[in-house]
């Protein structure tokens, strides 16, 4: 592994969410000199860090789809160590944090990617309508990290804000997800009725059950705490929220322990060590997708990725429910989302992309993230060459996006 003061590098990666790191690997594979920069001390961002889990899929007729490397990595993980994550159901695959922590970094080493952990990026040096450097704070002092093609995958846009980009503000509940141990499954009703008990339980029974099982029989993710109406990107609103939704865990702990039989001796294992935040900044790009392109199915010419998951915005609206509703049919995501009319040689992906706020609640899962994340590497190892991410011929990119197995082509 090349060290981050050895660079400069070809592409430097922002994020090590699951789409920051599908984008370095796809970058590495290229043979492209690769540094992924993480403020935390893992990858996965939300899939590990987050404990958010399951891998949402498609979920369209119940069936279970992903492609691309993600999915070569998922089920390689899962033959060689089966209780790694639970099989890959209609919901797709729930994942155990560590093993996903230790697949995902171990991928990323063996496609040549340089890691970078402990280091927050802070702003960017930009030249016209380059990026030069990533400036990051660390325990080192500030670094500056120089490259020739920048990927922002923080899920915030942060480079993007601080190269000058326009962004779209969007808000929706924000979650702290714990992990709750000590459960013994086969004592436990059947999903709905242990809805049904919860609801009739206090203090915090207006909140919707939603649960779902590990790896390990006697665990289940919560994803239960919320806080609404925040900003993801005020670190004032983030410590609220972390400690509000902190004190609602043990609140719904409560909940579970006198209302749900199986769960009187239920802990909790873990609160997630970051808070889910699920929608902050939209960067805005050479296209917006939109809530009627998710709706209609809707194919591009230069689709490098297709998702199909529910609209799913979560608040207190509809008595605590949100707003959910399946799709019919897979739509594509165009390249112009990921790249911007501002600059040249950046490329967004992931939770950030260039969307509406109904639409981002569909592509802001973990499946489309990864099929972002690998067109997002590969069209930052092909623009090298080329110069300018605006203008790099698609038809080449999807080629090969497809020769890694990814789904670009409607069911
Ligand atoms: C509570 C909750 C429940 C969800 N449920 C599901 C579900 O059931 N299924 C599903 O598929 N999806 C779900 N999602 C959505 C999904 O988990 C995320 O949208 C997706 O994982 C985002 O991936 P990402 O790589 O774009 O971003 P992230 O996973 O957020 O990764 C971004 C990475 O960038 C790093 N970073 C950010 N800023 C900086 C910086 N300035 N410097 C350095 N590093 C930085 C972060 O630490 C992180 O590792 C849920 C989300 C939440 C919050």
């Amino acid at each position: 592994m090349i060290r981050h003061d050895e660079g400069p590098f070809d592409v430097v990666v922002a994020g090590g969410g699951i789409s920051g790191t599908m984008a370095a690997i796809a970058a590495g594979r290229e043979g492209a000199r690769v540094l992924l920069v993480e403020r935390y001390a893992a990858l996965g961002g939300m899939a590990t860090l987050g404990l958010v889990q399951p891998i949402t899929t498609w979920g369209i007729n119940g069936t279970y789809v992903i492609g691309g490397t993600a999915r070569r990595i998922l089920e390689g993980m899962i033959e060689r160590e089966p209780d790694s994550a639970t099989e890959l159901t209609h919901y797709g695959p729930t994942c155990d944090a560590e093993y996903l922590k230790r697949e995902l970094e171990q991928a990323a080493l063996d496609h040549g990617v340089s890691l970078l952990y402990h280091s927050w990026i802070s702003g960017v040096d930009r030249d016209g309508d380059r990026i030069t450097a990533l400036r990051a704070v660390s325990k080192s002092g500030e670094l500056e990290l120089r490259g020739d093609l920048f990927v922002d995958a923080t899920g915030d846009g942060d480079l993007a804000v601080a190269a000058g980009v326009p962004i779209e503000e969007g808000s929706q509940g924000i979650t702290l997800m714990f992990l709750l141990s000590g459960v013994e499954r086969e004592r436990c009703p059947e999903y709905q009725e242990m809805r049904e008990l919860y609801r009739q339980a206090g203090p915090l029974s207006y909140r919707l059950l939603c649960i779902f099982w590990a790896q390990r029989p006697d665990s289940v993710y919560v994803n239960m705490t919320e806080v609404e109406d925040l900003d993801g990107c005020d670190v004032g609103d983030l410590t609220y929220a972390t400690i509000e939704c902190r004190r609602q865990a043990w609140g719904i702990l409560d909940a579970f322990r006198g209302s749900i039989p199986g769960f009187e001796n239920a802990y909790i294992a873990q609160t997630a060590p970051a808070l889910g935040v699920r929608e902050s900044r939209h960067v805005q790009g050479r296209y917006i997708l939109t809530s009627e392109d998710v709706v209609t199915g809707k194919s591009f010419e230069d689709t490098i990725a297709r998702a199909a998951c529910p609209v799913d915005i979560h608040g207190s609206q509809n008595a605590g429910l949100g707003e959910y509703s399946g799709v019919k049919r897979s739509y594509g995501v165009p390249w112009r989302c990921l790249v911007t009319e501002q600059m040249s040689n950046l490329i967004v992906t992931g939770r950030c992309i260039s969307a509406d706020h109904v639409a981002h609640s569909s592509v802001r899962r973990m499946a489309p993230g990864s099929a972002l994340g690998e067109a997002a590497g590969l069209g930052a190892a092909m623009s090298l060459a080329h110069g300018d991410v605006r203008t790099l011929p698609v038809e080449p990119l999807q080629e090969k996006l497809r020769s890694y197995g990814a789904i670009l082509d409607p069911e």
